[in-house]
């Protein structure tokens, strides 16, 4: 087969139902581009019978290249591997459900062939979301975007195109707590938004609980922030100050004033505030430290039970020899 121009990469969880509708609307929009392309199907440890579905699709269409995970891996590693099995020119992220209309990928190669190297998809609008996540994700951006050092666009999820030289470059960034939009967003080739509706989910239920939306939101802090650990720094001294006029200001009031400071439950109710505060930044210590432990131990990002022989673009092995496998 020839090296296809675009590569599509979706990850799999439990999508069994979407799975025939997700291939034949992208193989429509894609057809229309008139170039070859690749549909890499990740399947992140399924156990709804996924697995099967996509097997057959990868029989009878050569162009769908399963990648199957040994477990469940998480979807931003999902992603990971999609990228690093990637052959295409530019490679697309789309999510399985067709939240992601698969007929916006057009606009993104349209883009693309304008000259920029990140198209990202901007959502305008939502749909059949509950008011809860629509919020949290508000939220969550316009924290995220606060607090980074870096500039993660408002309103942006995975759903984008990347160019080879983006892939290739992230393909070398193998931190384990991923946060993928921020990374990309990180190379600072030349971005551009395209805007478009989010659907609901065509069918089954969001493999995103709260749980995970917090580990990812907590890796978009630490990957790209040490904002938590400066604010440790700055609250400890603004206390200590703060300590410092209460010291001055009780020496004054019972030595000129004659005043008696009694306050059992005063002292205890500081007490017990400083003891969380201490305890709140151990945690956000603990955060950071976790994720050194995390680097540190070295274990691969995901294990492939099945897939292709081997990644057409290996992981560049012009890598420091220290990083080399
Ligand atoms: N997904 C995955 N592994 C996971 C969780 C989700 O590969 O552990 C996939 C899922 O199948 C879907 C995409 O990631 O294709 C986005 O997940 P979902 O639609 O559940 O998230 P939401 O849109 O609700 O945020
Ligand atoms: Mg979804």
């Amino acid at each position: 087969m020839d090296k296809p121009v675009f590569s599509i990469i979706a990850p799999i969880y439990n999508e069994l139902e979407n799975l025939p509708l997700l291939y034949a609307r992208v193989r429509d929009e894609m057809e229309k581009t008139g170039e070859a392309w690749e549909l890499i199907l990740v399947d992140d440890g399924s156990q709804d019978g996924s697995t099967e579905v996509i097997r057959k699709l990868a029989a009878s269409d050569a162009r769908v290249r399963p990648v199957i995970f040994a477990r469940n891996f998480g979807h931003q590693i999902a992603v990971t591997a999609g990228l690093d099995y990637s052959r295409g020119d530019a490679v697309i992220i789309i999510d399985a459900d067709l939240q992601d209309p698969p007929e916006v990928i057009g606009k993104l190669i349209e883009k693309w062939r304008e000259g920029y190297q990140v198209v990202y998809a901007v959502r305008t609008e939502r749909e059949g979301e509950t008011r809860f996540k629509t919020a949290t994700a508000s939220a969550f951006y316009r924290i995220i975007d606060r607090i980074t050092d870096i500039r993660i666009p408002l309103d942006t999820g995975d759903f984008r195109l990347m160019d080879r030289k983006v892939v290739d470059i992230m393909k070398t960034m193998r931190e384990r707590n991923r946060f993928l939009r921020g990374m990309s967003a990180w190379t600072g080739f030349k971005q551009v938004g395209v805007e478009y509706k989010r659907e609901a989910r065509h069918a089954g239920e969001s493999k995103y609980p709260l749980k995970k939306m917090l580990k990812l939101a907590m890796n978009a802090v630490t990957g790209f922030s040490m904002w938590p650990l400066e604010l440790a720094t700055r609250v400890g001294i603004g206390l200590i100050a703060l300590d410092f006029i209460g010291l001055i200001v009780v020496i004054i009031l019972s030595t000129a004033a004659d005043v008696d400071f009694h306050g059992l439950a005063t002292l205890g109710i500081i007490m017990v505030f400083l003891a969380g505060l201490i305890l709140t930044f151990m945690g956000v210590l603990g955060e950071y430290i976790g994720r050194i432990y995390d680097e540190a131990k070295g274990r691969p990002l995901y294990i492939v039970a099945e897939g292709p022989e081997e990644p057409f673009n290996p992981i560049r092995l012009d890598l420091p020899p220290d990083r080399k496998a």
